[in-house]
């Protein structure tokens, strides 16, 4: 991974402006759609204007154009559910594995020795991570902390995401606890953070804590990102909540993450709530790393997977988003902070196409997010992800990492593979023929 603020000096102690990041760019030469036609892509500012058969246009400047042979191009992934301020401290924590309960304990007593900059330092180096791989924007659930300072996450995750202004578009949302106060959720929000969040499945009075912050935010006039109903057997609130929220202007987005309950309830009821999410129009984020880390631990045969009703979900027409919700803490011990492993993870353990994986993870939560559309597509916000693949299903089950990332026009990632593989040798004719010798290692930019 190349990540360069600064000019940088080559080997041969020139400059060289290929590898200075951020990059604007104009022109990507040679790129594969995903229908598989070959095209290059004109971009002006942080929007594509044209795309056209390859080689059709004229000379460019060198400097802003990126020649993308043998790289298919997608729209560029978003997050649409992270906790920054949690993620990278699985290995501080060393915390048992488990369920949300143990992870919850083990977090809280983590959390109070937590400082803004040790919070940041870790946002940091994973909304980073993320980049990297081609995720262009995040939403990211903040806690509002116990103890003396409970805005130290708050004012860590505002911190970072002016530092990494231009690089990504960060989203934040104040996770607001059963315990922490009105008061709390509206100095959040003095402070920055964007939409109104909390967990009232885990409150005494689920649907009392949901009403409670759902009137903060009417109050305040933003929207709400809800974790919602995240368990097997536990209360339904999502009912509640499209009750609540049916009349909310669209400048108050509504979306609900988790709906780990959705995936247990029986098809006549499931349908008369996804219903109700349509008519209400709440954007749904499921989850499959974290909830399947976390949910069916009571249950060692036939585990429940822990998914949201997915297929239900994408076929009466809900925009749905997919993210990794928690990276390497004590609520998901792993993840690759790639968004094309939630995709991967859609398809196999939420039987969605390859295109509706792929789509969960970018196009639909960007949509779930509120974000102007976004890909290879004249009009469309030039948020895109360039990897070295040649098709769809090679992406998704490969995930290269030799990859390039574009945020509003402008490159601001680029992962480069080489491989060294053994060139295999001709089987003897004969057994009793020596063996032949091995053969030198070839050493190979990654080409498929
Ligand atoms: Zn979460």
């Amino acid at each position: 991974m190349i990540i360069h603020r600064a000019t940088m000096p080559t080997t041969s102690g020139e400059n060289d402006s290929m590898t200075v990041l951020p990059r604007q760019l104009t022109r990507l030469t040679d790129a594969t759609l995903a229908d598989g036609t070959k095209v290059d892509i004109e971009i002006t500012g942080d929007t594509v204007t044209a795309v056209v058969p390859a080689g059709t246009r004229g000379a460019a400047d060198a400097d802003s154009v990126l020649n993308l042979d043998g790289f298919l191009v997608l729209p560029a992934p978003a997050e649409p559910h992270a906790h920054l301020d949690k993620a990278l401290s699985w290995d501080l924590i060393d915390p048992p594995m488990g369920d949300l309960v143990l992870a919850i304990e083990s977090w809280k007593a983590y959390s109070a020795e937590m400082t803004t900059a040790s919070i940041a330092d870790r946002a940091r180096q994973q909304a980073l991570a993320m980049l990297s791989n081609g995720t262009t924007a995040i939403r990211c659930h903040v806690d509002i902390l116990h103890g003396d300072d409970p805005m130290r996450g708050v004012r860590a995750l505002v911190q970072v995401r002016q530092e990494l202004a231009g690089l990504l578009d960060l989203e934040l949302v104040a996770l607001a606890g059963p315990t922490a106060p009105d008061a709390l959720v509206h100095e959040a929000i003095d402070l920055g953070v964007d939409l109104v969040g909390g967990a009232p499945h885990l409150a005494d009075d689920p649907d009392g804590d949901l009403r409670r912050l759902l009137a903060i935010a009417a109050a305040r006039g933003v929207g709400v990102d809800m974790h919602t109903d995240e368990s097997l057997h536990g209360p339904v609130t999502m009912r509640t909540l499209t009750e609540v929220v049916r009349d909310w202007p669209a400048t108050q987005p509504v979306t609900a993450g988790h709906c780990v309950r959705l995936g247990t309830l029986e098809p006549e009821e499931l349908d008369e709530i996804v219903a109700e999410i349509v008519r209400s129009d709440v954007g749904i984020v499921t989850l499959p790393i974290t909830n399947l880390y976390l949910q069916g631990w009571e249950h060692p045969v036939s585990t429940p997977r822990g998914l949201t009703a997915v297929r239900a979900l994408l076929d009466a027409g809900v925009r749905l988003g997919a993210g990794a919700d928690n990276v390497r803490d004590p609520f998901n011990p792993v993840g690759r902070s790639d968004a094309l492993e939630t995709a991967s993870l859609l398809v196999t353990a939420g039987h969605l196409t390859l295109d509706e994986a792929y789509a969960a993870v970018s196009t639909g939560a960007r949509s779930v997010m509120s974000l102007p559309a976004a890909g290879p597509v004249v009009g469309a916000r030039a948020e895109l992800l360039a990897v070295r693949c040649v098709n769809l299903s090679d992406v998704v089950a490969n995930a290269s990492a030799d990859r390039y990332v574009i945020h509003a026009g402008r490159l601001v990632a680029h992962s480069e593979v080489t491989r060294h593989i053994a060139v295999p040798a001709a089987a003897p004719q004969n057994q009793n023929l020596p063996l032949p010798t091995p053969s030198p290692t070839a050493s190979i930019l990654e080409t498929r």
